[in-house]
């Protein structure tokens, strides 16, 4: 979408733009929008020098103006929603998981992230009437834990051709959190051809907390996490996708912050986040969803369960 480059900015050599690109400031938007004070540190220049880079950027850049509440509603005509497999948690998200929306689940291990998003790439496959987006699915896979075993068992619950849903799957295994993002450029590209209307990253944090330790990586991991968010959401508006992420809790009590229900990436997370659920285990097969904020929803709760065909009331 922009064809000019960080060097095109007045006043940015070779040497500033791989400090810039470094610290995730990639595009002349991304610039244009941040605060000298954010620049100057990031990128080690004066604040005065970061000033008039900004600037220069914001003169190159469109950064939008404002618009009436009838042209926003209007653009929001066309957000779709997928349903889960259980009611009640579709009502709890006011019709289903949103496109052109981040939806994080979080929770701790078994508490059913990764069976969701398996029934969400499932779900996304059906047709419109059915509670699904008629597209197809990416599925980024950061702890191996993608089974097309369980697929099959899930659009066999729904009566489907297990072998045609599976190939409107895309999956990748991420290694790390670099190739992580990358996975993201690759999505926008897949975009281009297929019908993506469901993005899935799970896990979005697992890389990142590995990768990132101690008080001293705290601020990279956030930036880069930031950054990696935003990436995700301009994928779910240019395509009308949902985006779906899932985040383990701090549990270990040796963990920076160790609150049990706190999900890692903190803030940053819950800012970009559209939706953000936690989900906790109950009796046998049964998991308790609590919407934690949402822009436009009442908090509250809703129990599903996990079976063999999937998730349901
Ligand atoms: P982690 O943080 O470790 O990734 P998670 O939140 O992704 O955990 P899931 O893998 O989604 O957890 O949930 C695992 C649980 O799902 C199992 O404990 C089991 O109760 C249930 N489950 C998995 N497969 C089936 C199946 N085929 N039939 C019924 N329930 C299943
Ligand atoms: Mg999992």
């Amino acid at each position: 979408m922009e064809e000019k480059s960080v060097e095109d900015i007045p006043g940015v050599g070779p040497a500033i733009a791989e400090k810039l690109r470094d610290a995730g400031f990639d595009t002349l938007m991304s610039i244009a929008v941040t605060s000298p004070m954010e620049l100057a540190e990031v990128a080690e220049i004066g604040e005065a020098t970061a000033a008039k880079i900004i600037n220069a950027a914001r003169k190159m850049v469109d950064v939008g103006s404002f618009e009436t509440g009838d042209v926003i509603l209007e653009k929001r005509k066309d957000v779709m929603k997928l349903t889960t497999g259980s009611k009640r948690l579709d009502e709890l998200l006011g019709g289903g998981v949103e496109t052109k929306a981040i939806i994080e689940f979080f929770g701790e291990f078994g508490s059913g992230k990764t069976q969701l998003t398996h029934q969400l790439a499932v779900n996304a496959t059906l047709p419109t009437d059915m509670g699904g987006l008629e597209g197809e699915v990416i599925y980024i896979d950061t702890e191996n834990t993608f089974r097309p075993e369980r697929i099959i068992q899930m659009a066999e619950g729904w009566d489907l051709d297990p072998i045609e849903v599976l190939k409107k799957i895309h999956v990748a295994r991420a290694f790390n959190s670099h190739h992580q993002m990358l996975l993201v450029d690759k999505a926008n590209e897949l975009a281009k051809e297929k019908t993506i209307r469901l993005m899935i990253v799970d896990s979005l944090t697992a890389h990142f907390r590995a990768e990132y330790v101690g008080r001293g990586a705290l601020a990279e991991r956030q930036q880069k996490l930031n950054r990696h968010l935003h990436d995700l959401h301009r994928f779910g508006d240019l395509y009308n996708a949902a985006v779906v992420v899932t985040n383990q809790v701090q549990s270990r009590p040796d963990v920076l912050f160790g609150d049990p229900t706190k999900p890692i990436g903190g803030h940053i997370i819950g800012h970009t986040a559209t939706f953000r659920i936690y989900l906790r285990k109950s009796k046998g097969n049964r998991r308790i969803a609590r919407l934690i904020d949402s822009p436009n929803l009442p908090e509250g709760e809703a129990i599903f369960s996990i079976s063999e065909v999937g998730i349901r009331d």
